[in-house]
């Protein structure tokens, strides 16, 4: 992005929707969702009516056609059977699909099968049709001509992240990196080759790299040493601590000559 003045951290970039989820739009591009530490992770890319993770359920989640899974922590997971739910009853008839990662199917279609008071979604959808096994460099056909593409992180449990793009774009409007370190891109940095890169940034401050590198999460300095080898416009720190504020990763950022630009995600109004 040429934006015309040094690379920094800039923000107040996503604004708060007022149903607990942040927007974020870089030119005609916009993505809507919530992202805190342990808590809930879940993104929309309402033009090709996509989720990525469904750590918690809303009304414009519900509306997705299609879920992709970076992992099944439940942080990622935990709004999915309110979105069976309140998908296939809003919105019954239309396409309901989950792409998860094959080492993990098997266990989160058995959860399913056997989840109390579920019986109305598993008599209008079938469940084991709906649950697809996704494998590094699987493609994926989203509503609108939208398509998705996975890739392997780095984690520590079976996970996967997601480039989407939309029709004709060759070139990735998003990737969801999901929960991992850093060390997949440090290796290919062209992964992250999109307009908005989502990363996991859930460690902040020094002396938490070691902690953050075992736990399998990205630390605030690995993507500042990374930031010259990246090519996105705009880099997302997602999944950060709750507690995290503006002033705190702008302090701890400083000035960043190169590379795209950084955008914490978090409410701008929070101090
Ligand atoms: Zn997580
Ligand atoms: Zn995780």
């Amino acid at each position: 992005m040429s934006c015309g003045e040094p690379h920094q951290v800039r923000f107040p970039i996503p604004v708060a929707t007022g149903a607990g989820e942040l927007r974020l739009r870089v030119g005609t591009l916009e993505i809507i969702g919530t992202s805190i530490s342990a808590l809930a992770t879940a993104f929309v890319v309402n033009d090709v009516k996509t989720a990525v993770d469904m750590g918690r359920c809303s009304s414009l989640l519900a509306e997705q056609e299609t879920v992709l899974l970076t992992h099944c922590h439940s942080d990622h997971v935990a709004g999915l059977v309110a979105w069976l739910s309140a998908h296939t009853r809003r919105y019954e008839g239309s396409p309901t699909k989950i792409a998860v990662p094959a080492p993990r199917r098997r266990q989160l279609l058995d959860a399913l099968q056997i989840w109390p008071d579920l019986d109305g979604v598993r008599r209008r959808i079938d469940l084991a049709e709906a649950l697809i096994g996704a494998r590094p460099g699987d493609e994926f056909t989203l509503a609108r001509g939208g398509w998705a593409r996975c890739f392997h992180t780095h984690h520590s449990t079976a996970a996967l992240g997601w480039a989407v793009g939309g029709a004709g774009s060759d070139r990735p409007w998003f990737v969801f990196a999901g929960d991992g370190t850093v060390l997949p891109f440090a290796d290919d940095p062209s992964l992250l080759d999109a307009t908005i890169a989502v990363v996991d940034c859930s460690f902040l401050e020094s002396g938490t790299r070691v902690a953050a590198r075992l736990g399998g999460h990205g630390h605030l300095q690995d993507w500042i040493e990374l930031l010259p080898r990246l090519t996105c416009d705009a880099l997302v720190l997602a999944h950060l601590p709750a507690e995290a504020t503006a002033a705190q990763i702008t302090r701890l950022v400083g000035r960043v000559e190169e590379g795209p630009i950084i955008v914490p995600w978090l409410d701008p109004q929070r101090s």
